[in-house]
């Protein structure tokens, strides 16, 4: 199956509040440009939810003068010395998995992609920067924290158990017993590989038959069902 894209315009809204909120160098001059994906890569045995990479070259040429009517200087002649191409980010999100999970499980997902892109500050030139820490648990369960990297990154994982900015509240599970769902009640639950969202269509008894946020119909325990309301502001 050939890969296709399509562009991705609620990708490139959550990018833009990342950008606005965490990643300012990257607020004035860059083109960032997200595009669906599908089918969804695997990478070491994982679904690949996201990339991003620098595009450079005769590519970035190509996206701002894909006919020569454009390639004109201000006076409106064609640009006979030819043009600088402008680099730009891309970042490419599996289409079929973008409805499935809910926006507070994207953001770190993006803003990781984000932390990849540097800006120089003196020339504005784009450069892909790596993981800050890589390594391998085991490693550290045999050697312990042998890095400044490790050690700040510990510093951090230790304080990280808390939920932040979420768009979207999750009240905690419901009981069968008491809660009374409603035909059209918002409503996330985990299969146990993928956490899911849709619309409560009806109850039978501890089941209810829900239409998936990817249009799929389908079958929830009411027990694992989360209700979804959108959080003020
Ligand atoms: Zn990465």
């Amino acid at each position: 199956m050939a890969t296709t894209y399509s562009p991705a315009p609620a990708v490139a809204s959550v990018v833009a509040e990342l950008v606005r909120k965490h990643h300012s160098a990257l607020q004035c001059n860059t083109r960032i440009v997200c595009l669906f994906r599908e089918p969804t890569p695997m990478a070491r045995g994982r679904l690949l939810l996201a990339s991003v990479r620098i595009v450079t070259g005769l590519p970035a040429y190509l996206m701002d003068h894909r006919d020569l009517a454009r390639e004109r200087n201000p006076e409106g002649e064609l640009n006979p010395d030819g043009v600088a191409p402008q680099p730009f980010v891309l970042i490419l999100v599996a289409r079929k998995e973008w409805p499935l999970l809910p926006p507070e499980q994207w953001l770190p997902v993006l803003d990781h992609q984000l932390c990849h892109i540097h800006v120089d500050p003196d020339t504005g030139e784009l450069e892909m920067l790596p993981h800050d820490i890589e390594e391998f648990t085991q490693v550290v369960a045999r050697h312990g924290l042998y890095t400044h990297e490790l050690e700040s990154a510990a510093t951090v994982l230790r304080d990280a158990g808390r939920p932040k900015q979420l768009v979207f509240e999750l009240e905690p599970p419901a009981d069968p017993a008491v809660i009374d769902l409603h035909k059209g009640q918002d409503v996330t639950w985990s299969t146990g590989t993928h956490q899911l969202r849709g619309q409560v269509v009806g109850v039978r008894g501890e089941i209810a038959d829900v239409q998936r946020s990817d249009g799929y119909r389908g079958e929830a325990p009411v027990a694992q069902l989360r209700m979804v309301r959108r959080a003020a502001g």
